[in-house]
């Protein structure tokens, strides 16, 4: 039967003795499948409704002069819950892509130096508000083989990270080098920093550590759960080391056989 998946596992016993454990994974695999598949057609469904919502929001916002300002104020909460929901929905739809495994897609040469200085100038945007220092020191001519958009969404969404929950006038520090035979990129931030305990849980699915802060960050608690799964395809690993109070390092590292030059 093909249906059925088998997760073998090899124990040696010393002496020349092995002990071969064979589990039947296939059920958790379906079970796995089933949910994967769901919350993929029910983002897909959500996304019709809200752009006719969108659509009416926008055309009582161009008529705007007419409205009563409480009734304007309305209208503009609806507008800001409408664009949340619809980046969960985007996010919810890139989560269920990456979580499937593409090991055979064709990867890239990606320069990397090239892609920070966007998002650099990108963050600029992002960083308006908040009004940190962002700085940033980047290898030369240090490239990876990768999927372009899972890269840069990935390096995006640590340093978006840093800007949202450090508090105003931080600092923040964006590094791309090269880490022995590996490749580091890391955002190091002097916010709010995470405690021990939840650290290992941060990439799980609609895992936020504050909830009420996050919300007002607009955090969905998906950002980090897309990353490992975009790491995991690209064989890179999320290293996170945060101490409360003082701050917090994110570090994508890259194999040996990931690096390349550009
Ligand atoms: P969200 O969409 O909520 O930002 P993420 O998966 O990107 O979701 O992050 C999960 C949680 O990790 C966040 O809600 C936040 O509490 C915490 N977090 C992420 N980055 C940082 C950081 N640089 N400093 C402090 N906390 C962070």
């Amino acid at each position: 039967n093909t249906d059925i998946q088998l997760e073998l596992r090899f124990m040696d016993y010393g002496k020349g003795d092995l002990l071969l454990l064979a589990r039947d994974v296939s059920k958790v695999h379906r079970v796995e499948e089933m949910r994967r598949d769901f919350v993929a057609n029910v983002s897909h469904e959500l996304k019709t409704p809200l752009t006719v919502m969108r659509g009416y929001v926008e055309m009582i916002q161009a008529d705007g002069s007419s409205l009563a300002p409480h009734w304007q104020q309305a209208i503009d909460v609806i507008e800001g819950q409408v664009s949340r929901m619809d980046r969960l929905v985007e996010q919810l739809l890139v989560l269920s892509r990456v979580e499937v495994n593409t090991d055979d897609e064709i990867k890239q040469v990606l320069n990397v130096p090239e892609i920070l200085q966007q998002l650099l100038k990108d963050a600029h945007w992002l960083n308006q508000e908040k009004k940190h220092a962002i700085s940033a020191e980047i290898a030369d001519g240090l490239g990876i083989l990768g999927i372009d958009t899972e890269i840069k969404s990935a390096f995006a969404n640590l340093l978006s990270n840093a800007i949202a929950y450090t508090q105003e006038g931080g600092e923040i520090l964006v590094s791309w080098q090269r880490y022995g035979s590996k490749a580091k990129f890391t955002v190091k931030d002097n916010g709010p920093g995470i405690r021990p305990e939840d650290v290992n849980r941060l990439t799980e699915r609609f895992y936020r550590v504050d909830k009420s802060r996050s919300r007002n960050t607009g955090g969905s608690g998906l950002g980090l759960a897309i990353v490992k799964h975009v790491l995991h395809h690209h064989n890179a690993e999320l290293v996170i080391s945060s101490r409360w109070q003082q701050g917090s390092e994110f570090s994508i590292v890259f194999e040996e056989n990931s690096v390349t030059s550009v």
